[in-house]
């Protein structure tokens, strides 16, 4: 696959994260207009709600409303159907009449309303990791763990959209004579990828992966913020609860399966079959780079193809059960992590547990410290094209000691 060339001409050039073959969906609002529907092209952002009312899109109306769930679930053929429109009226002889916004004027929002939140594990290097520093090497990872995407139900409510704030979170700690009532003193992110479920499942109704990946409307860039101290203190025996409830940040823009299509490739190698009700006819990974920066120094990077569980498969295990998808559910992948330490997508792993300082534009971390930002990126790389996600990035306040 070649670049698209665009009558828009930021498009075009070499390394925008957003060249006609991207075409990724968000909300945004100017200083004079309410939060409407758009999609991102070079420097600039169609106007989908403009479009529509002008008759060159048709989507129900849903293009001027301030999340794209109405869209989302109208369904795979409409989605197609208007990508494949914008295709053509952004291409090179197309219609440059086409109600665009300089993004530099825009303001972001949340692009969905999220009716749920699933985070998953799915990394194998991460939950190997990890494991060993919460119960050593022989119960690094958990004898199920090879065998189906484990998660938890995560909390809707603390979406927040790029450039929000994070406060540092209270929290319960153990300390040495009981448990004590402070700021968590070990802040973390967590690098994942997000995926947007675009349609509804019928309680009772399981899902095949073919059948989940066709829910699938796009990927986001998310963090999973997690303070660390709270977690060891309170993970067992049902799981991260508040230390995972103080925020999660995702990206302004969805990436669609088709602008990730000439991407998709195979994920980890398998220690042994999975059961049939989670096999895939076709690997549901991407080759995409992936990585985080703090402070605007790259400290992880890696590729999402190391996971060893695809957003379908983990989709497909949630439906399991006869659990219902709604339209706007958001699935964490899981903090992605390649084997070695600078492919790590988490401070938890990077600096072994606290133990082994890292370096930041000459100061030492171990955890974030208030005034950190974190942003993470993405990007797949085309021959002459690359597919960007956007920023995705928050910089941590002080917490609010009340006692
Ligand atoms: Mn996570």
């Amino acid at each position: 696959m070649t670049l698209l060339r665009s009558w828009v001409k930021s498009a075009n050039v070499p390394q925008c994260p957003f060249p006609l073959n991207n075409l990724p969906w968000g909300v945004f609002s100017t200083a004079d207009s309410p939060a409407r529907c758009g999609v991102a092209i070079g420097d600039a952002i169609v106007d989908l709600a403009a479009c529509e009312a002008r008759g060159l899109l048709d989507a129900g109306g849903t293009f001027a409303r301030p999340q794209l769930n109405d869209f989302m679930a109208l369904g795979r053929d409409k989605w197609r159907a208007v990508r494949q429109r914008l295709t053509e009226l952004l291409a090179e002889g197309g219609d440059d009449s086409l109600p665009l916004v300089p993004m530099a004027q825009a303001q972001l929002h949340l692009p969905i309303r999220v009716t749920e939140f699933t985070d998953f594990y799915a990394s194998k290097n991460h939950a190997f990791n990890v494991g060993v520093l919460f119960r050593g090497p022989e119960n690094a990872l958990p004898p199920q763990w090879t065998h189906m995407p484990i998660g938890y139900n995560g909390r809707a409510s603390s979406v927040v959209v790029s450039g929000t704030p994070v406060r540092r979170p209270m929290g319960q700690l153990a300390g040495k004579d009981g448990p004590e009532w402070l700021p968590t003193r070990r802040l973390d992110l967590e690098l994942e990828l997000g995926a947007v479920i675009g349609g509804n499942s019928q309680m009772g109704e399981r899902l095949s992966v073919e059948q989940a990946e066709d829910l699938i409307f796009g990927y986001v860039l998310l963090n999973d913020w997690s303070a660390r101290d709270v977690q060891a203190w309170e993970y067992q025996p049902l799981g991260p609860f508040q230390a995972k409830a103080l925020a999660t940040t995702i990206g302004p823009w969805i990436v669609d399966q088709q602008a990730l299509e000439p991407f998709r490739c195979e994920g980890a190698q398998r220690d042994h079959p999975l059961l049939p009700y989670l096999r895939e006819q076709r690997p549901g990974f991407y080759d995409m780079t992936i990585g985080w920066t703090m402070n605007g120094q790259t400290m992880g990077q890696t590729n999402y193809r190391v996971m060893y569980y695809s957003s379908a498969q983990q989709l497909a295990h949630h439906t399991s059960s006869g659990c219902p998808m709604r339209v706007g559910d958001l699935l964490g992948s899981g903090t992605i992590s390649g084997p070695t330490p600078d492919q790590t997508g988490a401070l938890l792993e990077m600096t072994k547990a606290g133990t082994s300082p890292v370096t930041v534009n000459g100061q030492t971390r171990l955890f974030i410290e208030d005034g950190d930002e974190i942003a993470l990126f993405a990007w797949a790389e085309g021959k002459d094209y690359r597919i960007g996600f956007g920023p995705c990035s928050g910089t941590v306040t002080p917490a609010r000691n009340e006692s």
